[in-house]
């Protein structure tokens, strides 16, 4: 496995840190890059009065202006791409992929929503109960100040990707970047500003969870992403205020490879989907379930592919892997390595900690002998571990794989296409990818992704990533006002027409 060395980050120190104010270093040089504050009540509840103020102007606009002050935002991301990118790794650790994957699938995000937006917030005509003489219609409104709370995993991509749809839906923001990762979501704000973007319209508060506690007292929509505990305790909260929410929490995702596959693509898709990010991708590989028949090949490939990986804190679109982002994540995928270990499985490869790379460098571990009873595949480990099982047919694939309280993502590697189209639909997950990681949907914002069971509660990406972002109010007008007034609903003439639509509506359907 090939390393390279790391660049100095410039540190821009800017201060001393206290009880009231958050540190934020490089994870790889541990240099200091800058310091917080841990927004406190009163500034918070100032913040919301302020993004309550620029509603209305912002509502009123239409869908296509808002669209262009992203579009200029979008243009200027990408012509700044450098400077958000070494933030991005410099907050992170990731390596350059990482980071230009966050760029681009904001770029995606943009390209998609910006010329749908207008046509599917545009009000919309329903069937009435009397066509001609009533008017159904279904307008899109905003709800008003929505609270972003985002991770540190993806701090660009997750905290501003869910900004664009709820920004086009005529939404104000604020948002609450990761307490590790609170400067990536500031430089890019920073540029919505300079693209026009008016002020207040997209705030930030820094903090840690007491911050992201306090935004869902006083926001009209929280959109969270974060782990399925934290998660939990954001739906208690809302519901208590009923308020509509979005949580896009943690997973499990299992990977199926099927005697059929083509084993070069699916070995490596498995290293490269359970390191990306260093495993540290909530759509992350983290279970393998291959055929027995191709099952010792299988194993044999995936070994080569980890040991041809490179990983190391350089620079360039051909190192792999960086590292892990917290201490936490470490301890707890050499956590799962040992409990594994300690129920009977066999490390094939990696598991082993490269300090000369930096403090939080890890090896991606290839674990065999595994089952059910381990940590390894029941816990989202949130680190580069590709454990595999063998199974002895496709049935057993699929129960193993939706025996799991996660149901975000899912793999199929199969060349017979219509077969992993028939199993896809049998598994517990929100999307499924064949022949390709989970990441595919990640990349195609027009899919609904989101998770079922304990890996959330709605969808971001298409149609209904937009929606999540609006009440629906239906209009219904009655053009009959020069009729006789009555008391009741069902006068003889209503019944009698109830009686004929009833008919019309056997052989006319969509009337
Ligand atoms: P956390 O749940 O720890 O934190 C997420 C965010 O919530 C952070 O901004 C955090 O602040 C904030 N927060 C913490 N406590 C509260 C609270 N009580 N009320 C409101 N906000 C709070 O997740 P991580 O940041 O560790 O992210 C990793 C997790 O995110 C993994 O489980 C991963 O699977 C999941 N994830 C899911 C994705 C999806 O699309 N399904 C995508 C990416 C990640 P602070 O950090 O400052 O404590």
């Amino acid at each position: 496995m090939a390393s390279k060395p790391a660049k100095k980050p410039q540190s821009e120190d800017t201060g001393k840190s206290s009880p009231s104010t958050i540190d934020v270093k490089n994870p790889v040089t541990g240099e200091l890059i800058g310091v917080v504050p841990k927004t406190d009540q009163k500034t918070i509840a100032h913040v919301f009065e302020q993004a309550q103020d620029a509603f209305p102007r912002w509502a009123a606009l239409s869908v296509a202006q808002r669209g262009q002050m992203l579009r200029k935002w979008g243009d200027l991301m990408w012509a700044e791409q450098n400077r958000v990118m070494r933030m991005i790794r410099d907050e992170t650790g990731k390596n350059d992929t990482g980071a230009f994957l966050e760029l681009i699938g904001l770029d995606n995000t943009l390209n998609y929503y910006i010329p749908q937006a207008p046509k599917l917030l545009a009000p919309q005509r329903r069937p009435s109960l009397f066509p001609i003489i009533q008017r159904s219609r279904v307008f899109f409104k905003p709800h008003g100040v929505v609270g972003i709370i985002s991770p540190w995993n993806y701090p660009l991509f997750l905290a501003l990707g869910d900004a664009v749809p709820a920004l086009l839906a005529g939404n104000v923001i604020v948002l609450k970047p990761s307490e590790f990762t609170p400067f990536t979501a500031m430089v890019a704000v920073d540029l919505m500003m300079q693209a026009g973007i008016p002020q207040n319209v997209v705030q930030i508060v820094t903090g840690d969870g007491t911050t992201g506690k306090a935004l869902i007292d006083l926001a009209d929509y929280v959109c969270f992403t974060g782990s399925t505990a934290t998660g939990r305790k954001v739906a208690v909260q809302a519901a208590e205020r009923l308020i509509p929410y979005s949580l896009e929490l943690g997973g499990k995702d299992p990977m199926i490879v099927l005697e059929d596959a083509n084993l070069d693509i699916a070995s490596a898709s498995a290293i490269m989907n359970a390191c990306e990010n260093a495993g540290q991708m909530c759509i992350s590989t983290e279970r393998v379930y291959v055929a027995e028949k191709i099952y010792d090949e299988y194993v044999g490939r995936v070994v080569d592919y980890a040991k041809s990986l490179t990983m190391g804190a350089g620079d360039g679109l051909d190192v792999h892997m960086g590292s892990m982002t917290t201490e936490r994540e470490l301890l707890r995928t050499e956590a799962h390595i040992q409990d594994a270990l300690n129920k009977g499985a066999e490390l094939v490869f990696g598991g082993k900690r490269r300090p000369e790379l930096g403090p939080l460098f890890i090896e991606p571990a290839v674990l065999i002998h595994v089952d059910h009873s381990m940590m390894v595949m029941k816990d989202e480990t949130f680190g580069p571990i590709v454990p595999i099982m063998k199974v002895s047919n496709e049935q057993e694939a699929i129960r193993l794989a939706n025996d799991s309280e996660y149901g975000l993502s899912a793999s199929i590697y199969t060349r017979d296409l219509a077969r992993g189209e028939r199993l896809a639909v049998q598994l517990e997950t929100g999307s499924v990818t064949i022949n390709r990681g989970s990441a595919g949907v990640a990349a195609s914002i027009a899919l609904p992704w989101g998770g079922d069971k304990a890996s959330g509660v709605g969808r971001r990406g298409g149609p209904e990533g937009l929606y999540r972002f609006t009440k629906a109010q239906s209009v219904f007008t009655d053009t009959l006002i020069g009729t006789q007034a009555s008391l009741t609903l069902l006068d003889p003439l209503t019944l009698f027409g109830v009686k004929a639509m009833r008919v019309v509506r056997r052989f006319v359907s969509d009337i």
